[in-house]
């Protein structure tokens, strides 16, 4: 029997622990032909949400807890369950039932007619805040513009499955920068499709606030191209044209003066020209250092080559 691993961070999440494992539990019901396991991960929950795993495992032997020794974050701690998952496929979710699991049918069926990775793509975001829908439009253009050979598909989270075989090649991955919805593109492989709509979180708060969501979208511009630092010299071409057009506009000035064609109210327009064309320029490389340094505080933490994610245990019944 083939096994599927439904691999769920957690983080705070005692409400929703109980409604998501009745929830995938339900849908495997009704397909009793496949094997299934729950890798609950917990992500240093301050909450109960261990104890009511562990109560929940006492109930049903499918659930694995792998408990994290302190809070990591969402990716790192959907990292450490992918490690652990044995399934023959692995379907990452969120524990707030706004990854649907009445999919799951779906997508292990592109699955069986021979798709490595079957995207669950969101039509509508209708039950998300209108900033949350802006910001994630915008990031999916933006990563869509900047990248080259990898095509991130839009509006595809976590929620999708993948075959172990692509799965290995993302373990193998020596990165600790992991954004795993980066990584799944970036490995190729046979790829489709399926839709839902997205609904409500069913309890408990959302655990991405605009800080978290920016520096998501840093990681993943990083983790997915190097281009914006290529951009750099660009802009140190027109910062050079700048400079030298107003070299030449100070010569001509001098000139000018020198000739007496120039009176004191003009001197002040071009003070001011100059002061502009400094502030430019000022803006501008600090724009190529913000750029570098994003990059290089990623390389840092590479350098040090730390694990991203350390697990305490992995309880299995
Ligand atoms: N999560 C986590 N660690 C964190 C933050 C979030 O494991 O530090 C989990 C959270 O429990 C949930 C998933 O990541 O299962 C997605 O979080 P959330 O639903 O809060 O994000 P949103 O849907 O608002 O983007
Ligand atoms: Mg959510």
């Amino acid at each position: 029997m083939k096994l599927i691993s439904i691999v769920v961070p957690m983080f705070n999440e005692e409400e929703m622990a109980p409604l998501f494992i009745k929830a995938i539990s339900e849908v495997f019901a009704n397909i009793p032909n496949y094997d299934y396991e729950i890798v609950a991960v917990n992500d240093g929950s301050k909450d109960n949400t261990l104890n009511i795993l562990l109560e929940e495992q006492e109930k049903n032997n499918k659930i694995v807890i792998v408990n994290l020794s302190r809070n990591f974050g969402h990716e790192p701690a959907l990292f450490a369950g992918l490690k652990t998952a044995k399934g023959d496929a692995v379907i990452p979710m969120d524990a707030d039932l706004q990854d649907p699991p009445e999919v799951i049918p779906e997508l292990i069926k592109k699955w069986e007619e021979g798709y490595q990775v079957v995207n669950a793509r969101r039509v509508s975001r209708k039950e998300d805040s209108f900033l949350k829908r802006k910001t994630a439009g915008m990031f999916y253009d933006w990563s869509d513009k900047i990248s080259n050979k990898v095509k991130v598909p839009q509006n595809v989270a976590n929620f999708r499955l993948i075959d172990r075989r692509p799965l290995d090649e993302i373990l193998e991955f020596g990165e600790k920068n992991r954004v795993f919805r980066i990584q799944v593109p970036y490995v190729g492989f046979k790829v489709c499709e399926v839709l839902f709509s997205r609904p409500k979180r069913a309890k408990g708060v959302s655990k991405y606030n605009p800080k978290s969501m920016f520096s998501l979208a840093i990681s993943s511009t990083i983790s997915l191209t190097v281009r914006p630092l290529e951009w750099s010299i660009g802009i140190c071409i027109f910062l050079a044209v700048i400079c030298g057009l107003s070299w030449i506009s100070q010569a001509t000035f001098f000139v000018l003066k020198l000739t007496n064609v120039l009176n004191i109210g003009e001197l002040n327009l071009w003070f001011w020209l100059i002061i502009n064309v400094l502030l430019t320029v000022g803006f501008l490389i600090l724009f190529v250092i913000a750029i570098l340094s994003q990059y290089v505080a990623k390389n840092t933490i590479e350098t040090l080559a730390r694990p991203a994610v350390i697990i305490d245990e992995v309880i299995r019944k």
